[in-house]
């Protein structure tokens, strides 16, 4: 390890690249469950009744009675949620602590009741298209009501909700402030432009003239040291051009310490694209029916066949591998 420099850019993608050959060699699991029982997924750990689950943690405590749920922690009797824990009986939510019945809701923080349509709130109960309230019940769009007005409210809203498709929806992709392309959904679930403006989602031409590089010395990614032992101080008044996407960035004083106590080489590549290539890597959340590449048994696999990799069953696995 002394005599290999890492701190080069050519010396790391030279051992990156045979890192890469050796793991296409390697004997991969089908799934990577640990005591999950009656469950389907991926990464599922310490859970009963799972279906179609990905990333159940099961650090905090066990889960069960879950469906199409991501990255969760102690859940239960939930469906279609995306990230939390200690939440239960929750639907097409995402970001959740400790709550109950929150449907249709992002980022609720605390123990909150009965939410729907609500973003970002906590500790509420019985609130309906809230943003940012703490502490509250019975309000709707952030407005007070009384108990009695708020469910005769509440069923007027829903009757007219219902009549227009909308209820029993997340909010709709085509609302969203933030450009596809630039969210995490682009590195989940990577799409064209034409697929994103033909479901009439919301795409955002790259734009350089809002970036004003006027007060930076511009460089190709290209012109950054190989070595990380090459790189002076200055450099954090430079920009740089990503090689890959043509996107200006720029190197922060914490990347810089970063990169100097590892040392490793600094990045040519747009931090964005950078996240994007590193999601690559890992698989999506998806299954796939796969032959085991020992026995031929037909399997569940979190790989794509497209791959080629050499995916064992449960069985063959252990045989081979522990
Ligand atoms: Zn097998």
């Amino acid at each position: 390890m002394q005599i290999i420099n890492l701190g080069r850019r050519s010396v790391l993608e030279e051992y990156r690249t045979k890192f890469l050959s050796l793991a296409r060699q390697a004997i991969r699991r089908a799934t990577n469950n640990v005591k999950a029982v009656n469950s389907v997924g991926d990464l599922l750990h310490n859970c009963r009744n799972c279906f179609q689950c990905f990333g159940i943690l099961g650090g905090i405590g066990p889960s069960d009675n879950l469906r199409y749920v991501i990255s969760v922690d102690k859940a239960n009797d939930s469906m279609d949620v995306s990230g939390g824990n200690g939440f239960s009986l929750c639907y097409e939510t995402g970001g959740i602590t400790s709550s109950s019945k929150v449907y249709f809701s992002v980022r609720m923080r605390g123990n909150n009741l009965q939410c729907e349509y609500c973003y970002e709130c906590s500790d509420c109960e019985y609130c309906f298209g809230c943003f940012a309230l703490r502490n509250k019940k019975f309000c709707i769009f952030n407005k007070q009501y009384s108990e009695q007005d708020y469910w005769l409210m509440i069923d007027k809203i829903k009757v007219q909700m219902l009549k227009t498709g909308e209820y029993g929806e997340f909010f709709s992709l085509t609302i969203s402030p933030f450009p596809y392309q630039d969210s995490d959904a682009s590195i989940e679930f990577p799409l064209t432009k034409e697929e994103i403006i033909k479901n009439n989602w919301h795409w955002q031409d790259e734009t350089k003239d809002g970036i004003d590089l006027s007060k930076f010395d511009v460089f190709k990614a290209i012109d950054v040291p190989d070595d990380i032992a090459d790189v002076s101080d200055d450099i954090l008044n430079k920009a740089f051009i990503c090689e890959q996407t043509g996107k200006p960035f720029r190197i922060t004083k914490f990347e810089l310490d970063f990169y100097r106590a590892h040392k490793l080489p600094l990045p040519t590549i747009h931090p964005l694209q950078r996240i994007k290539d590193r999601f690559a890597f890992r698989h999506p959340y998806m299954l796939w029916q796969y032959a085991c590449s020992n026995c031929g048994r037909t399997m569940l696999s979190a790989w794509d066949p497209a791959r080629r990799y050499k995916v064992y069953c449960e069985d063959c696995y252990l045989k081979e591998v522990v």
